[in-house]
């Protein structure tokens, strides 16, 4: 099957064809790793992780680059401010990599309790200094970047003369300049929309490396130009990201990419669309900023409860990626009927009893359903045809609809295959009773083996397991006909 997607630059739908079959390269902007993670990391994180899954199961050998930004990336876009991840270890009286290393494992931690695949390769912004030197050389020599008081910026203006800065968000340059404030002659950019490849490092900057201009840093928008390219080639299928990145992050990116090598590194740019919260943009000063931990615990203001990883994980798939989704407790709420629904009629397909004919065409949940995901990552269409064969295999199990055993085994596999391979959505409730049984089962064995010990007369054995299950908190009480335990 084709799978189409929205390419941002060309601004249409485009059957997906990768450079360099069956390989194909994915590029995804990572978090700047100075907070806990949030909603707005959620989102990025499971639209990418499903287009990783399904080129995954088109056969296709993917390569999934997702960077952590652990430099560069200053508080305002402009240039201007602190570095986020060295103003948070001022504060905490950290170093700058501590912090780092302590928000990347909490992401990591987020990421896989929302269940998405971890990426091939998860470069960092800091161990790749010297490759984003030597692109900022390259586009130095071909002219479109200039050095001002050891700092390095990209000449805008320059560069559109010859190509096309704005083309990627539609940004029109006259207006970009008229938009941002005037320079006041003290100013190293020879024009407000520059911006820096390169800083010099005042005294009290922590984060430095030595370059041919001066000891300082790069700028953000280099290090996924310099990485992307390093590990995927050049050109490479698609970059991804939020829409907020789309202006200046991507565009930067394009402008770097071309103006080194004169051509485009990116063949499909995907964007997807950000989350509001009760209507409002999630923001520290709206009090409405959620971190993914907090809605796990159900520990926030705005929250009459906890949801659980997979909760927010369908809410946020049923939605289109390209759609903005507000977030609200009774649309939550919605959700988490919906997935106890789901794993019910997971659970309700092991059970039913096949017949003789089918009423049912089987056949319709993959040909609808996958067909919206190949549909430029449909996912809401994949997820109301996996409901409306909810309602069916509740109406198998009642006996009101028959399934041969052929269809069945059929149905098992294309019901699997769309939750949980492709959307990801693992059963949280089938693994702990998974687990609960397990413990069951151990128990038994175990108490089974004193028991046997008590009848050979070895208390020494019969004691000590009783003693040992004590220190782990579990009570075992003999009765005549055996033992029962508690926790
Ligand atoms: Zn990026």
């Amino acid at each position: 099957m084709n799978l189409t997607i929205y390419n941002t630059l060309t601004r249409k739908k485009e059957v997906f064809k990768p450079i360099n079959e069956p390989n194909v390269g994915l590029y995804v902007c990572g978090p700047t790793v100075y907070g806990d993670p949030h909603l707005g990391h959620a989102r990025p994180a499971i639209t990418f992780d499903i287009l990783f899954r399904l080129l995954k199961h088109l056969d296709y050998k993917v390569r999934y680059v997702r960077n952590v930004t652990d430099v560069g990336h200053l508080e305002s876009d402009a240039d201007e401010g602190e570095d986020k991840i060295a103003k948070k270890a001022r504060l905490d009286q950290l170093e700058p990599m501590e912090i780092a290393q302590r928000y990347t494992i909490r992401y990591h931690d987020a990421m896989k309790m929302l269940n998405t695949l971890p990426p091939s390769i998860e470069p960092r912004a800091s161990g790749h200094i010297i490759e984003q030197i030597e692109l900022i050389k390259k586009i130095l020599k071909n002219g479109f970047a200039y050095e001002s008081n050891g700092s390095i910026y990209f000449d805008v203006e320059k560069y559109h003369e010859k190509y096309n800065y704005g083309k990627l968000s539609g940004r029109v340059i006259e207006d970009m300049i008229s938009s941002t404030r005037k320079l006041d002659g003290q100013d190293e950019k020879r024009n407000s929309i520059d911006f820096a490849l390169w800083k010099k490092a005042n005294p009290e900057h922590i984060m430095r490396w030595p370059s041919p201009w001066s000891i300082g840093f790069p700028g953000w928008h280099l290090e996924c130009s310099a990485m992307s390219t390093k590990y995927l080639g050049e050109p490479f299928d698609i970059h991804g990201g939020g829409m907020d990145l789309v202006f200046p992050h991507h565009e930067c990116e394009i402008a770097q990419s071309v103006a080194a090598n004169g051509k485009e590194a990116v063949r499909y740019w995907m964007h997807n669309n950000m989350i509001t919260i009760n209507g409002q943009k999630m923001g520290k000063s709206l009090g409405n900023f959620i971190t993914l931990e907090e809605l796990f615990e159900g520990n926030h203001k705005m929250l009459t409860q906890a949801y659980s990883p997979m909760t927010i994980k369908l809410f946020i798939l049923q939605a289109h990626y390209r759609s903005t989704l507000d977030f609200s407790n009774e649309a939550l709420q919605a959700a988490e009927k919906g997935l106890s629904r789901l794993f019910a009629a997971a659970r309700l397909l092991t059970k039913i009893k096949p017949s003789a004919n089918s009423t049912v065409n089987v056949n319709e949940l993959w040909e609808k359903a996958y067909t919206a995901l190949c549909d430029d990552l449909n996912s809401p269409i994949a997820l109301a045809t996996i409901f409306d064969w909810v309602r069916i295999i509740n109406s198998l199990s009642e006996g009101k609809e028959t399934i041969t055993q052929a269809d069945l085994k059929t149905l098992k596999s294309t019901f699997n295959t769309l939750v949980f391979d492709i959307l990801g959505l693992a059963n949280e409730q089938l693994a702990d009773t998974k687990h609960t049984n397990l413990a069951g089962n151990l128990m038994e064995m175990i108490l089974n083996i004193r028991l046997q010990a008590k009848a050979n007369k070895d208390f020494a054995t019969s004691d000590k397991i009783r003693d040992d299950l004590a220190k782990l908190g579990v009570t075992v009480k003999d009765r005549k006909d055996g033992f029962d335990w508690e926790i």
